[in-house]
């Protein structure tokens, strides 16, 4: 058979422990024997990062915008324990994906991966719902204290050119309580046309709540600005696909989240977003079946699994046992990769190939056989067969031909 062509790389950031044993698996027996594949590899497992300065993550992040996609897999983010783990280490680096975050910019959107014996735990979903949190601000850098007079509490901003602005927040006749929040239209603009640009992508309706009704100016200033992104960039797009861009506030928006079958994105205030996020996945299933994307507004996009290296799965696997590690986020991320780079490339032949594969990792999964932390949650209609990583992907191979 031949092989299909790549003409652009994709940038590869290799990682750690499990997952990096699943991402040379994912690679040998999935990818190469299809796909002539073209990566620019960065080696960003902690012990490169050490002997780089953290050079490489900088490098990884660059070559991401250079190139336009990249695949990720999880690294470890070195904390007191790990600093005892690996005594050579020489700081306490940064988490990679900070870093990475902060050089290309942009939304993360959070994706579960369905399955049909898989069932919600909310049995109106049929299709996945993506979240997307507006990771700046708000009560994540809010300031406040705890008063013990009664007295007057006012907010005063003061501009470089000497002008003030100035409310009064409360009166008070007791002890009480006080938080300042911010954020930053350019940061809101951002994040609107990070989720607009998505949405396109995925060709979905785009969501967004708030709770405008109650803070007119603050929330207020992010349906605005939404809604300007819209008319002014977006509404045309998504005319011509025929997607719906839709605010509602977030009291309504999650009742009729619950009620639909999904398949939208929900773009979500920090907040909302970091408590929304939770419950959607853990609704939807397993850590193990969510991929997630970075998307910057020049259109970069990064891909990943949203879980971590599965640190105690390696421990046994190092002992030389078999580990049922479930490698489907992390092939979705390279799927996801793959069929990006399909698009920009108009290379229908590598989109076709990402396709294939995703459905051949359902159809083995929908036949009963799947990794361990699955098969408690499958449908107790379907006859499960719990294996290890290797023998789930024999199945997948099995699929594919
Ligand atoms: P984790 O790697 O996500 O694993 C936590 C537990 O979840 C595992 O022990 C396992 O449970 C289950 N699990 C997660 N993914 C699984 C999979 N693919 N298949 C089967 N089970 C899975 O989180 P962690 O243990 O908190 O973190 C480990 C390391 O990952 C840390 O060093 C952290 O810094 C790093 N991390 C990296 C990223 C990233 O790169 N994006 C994200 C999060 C964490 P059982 O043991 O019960 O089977
Ligand atoms: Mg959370």
């Amino acid at each position: 058979m031949e092989k299909i062509q790549m003409t652009m790389p994709i940038v590869e950031m290799d990682g750690d422990e499990m997952t990096h044993v699943l991402w040379d698996m994912i690679k040998e027996k999935l990818l190469a024997p299809y796909v002539d594949l073209k990566t620019e590899y960065y080696d960003l497992s902690l012990l490169n990062r050490n002997a780089t300065a953290d050079q490489i993550t900088v490098d990884s992040a660059m070559a991401a915008k250079k190139y336009g996609v990249a695949v990720k897999c999880a690294t470890i983010t070195p904390n007191k324990q790990r600093m005892e783990e690996f005594p050579q280490l020489t700081q306490m680096w940064k988490s990679p994906n900070v870093t990475i975050r902060s050089i290309i910019g942009g939304t993360v959107f959070r994706t579960p991966i369905l399955t049909d014996v898989i069932k919600p735990a909310i049995r109106f979903w049929k299709k996945p719902i993506t979240v997307a949190r507006h990771a700046y601000g708000d009560v994540y850098e809010s300031v406040g204290f705890h008063s013990q007079e009664p007295g007057t509490c006012t907010m005063t901003f003061r501009a470089v050119s000497g002008q003030e602005q100035s409310v009064v927040v409360k009166t008070t006749n007791g002890p009480a309580i006080w938080a300042a929040e911010h954020n930053l239209d350019d940061s809101i603009r951002e994040f609107a046309q990070a989720c607009f640009t998505y949405a396109l992508n995925m060709k979905q309706d785009l969501w967004f709540s708030t709770k405008d009704t109650i803070a007119k100016v603050y929330d207020g200033q992010f349906r605005r600005i939404f809604e300007e992104e819209y008319e002014k960039n977006f509404r045309t797009k998504f005319e011509q696909l025929g997607l719906k861009y839709f605010y509602t506030l977030i009291d309504d928006a999650i009742a009729r989240c619950v009620r639909s079958e999904g398949g939208f994105i929900w773009a979500l205030k920090n907040y909302d977003g970091d408590v929304m996020s939770d419950l959607v996945s853990t609704a939807f299933g397993s850590l193990a079946m969510m991929t997630s994307v970075l998307v910057s507004t020049d259109g970069t996009m990064e891909f990943e699994a949203s879980h971590g290296t599965v640190t105690q799965h390696y421990y046994r696997w190092q002992k030389g046992e078999k580990t049922s590690t479930n490698p489907i986020a992390t092939i979705f991320a390279w799927t996801g990769a793959l069929r990006r780079r399909g698009e920009l490339d108009k290379n229908e032949a590598l989109s076709g190939f990402a396709a294939r594969l995703e459905h051949a990792c359902l159809q083995t999964i929908n036949d009963g056989i799947m990794t361990k932390d699955l098969a408690n949650l499958a449908d107790p209609k379907v006859s499960v067969r719990a294996v290890n990583s290797e023998e789930f992907f024999d199945a997948i191979i099995a699929h594919m031909k």
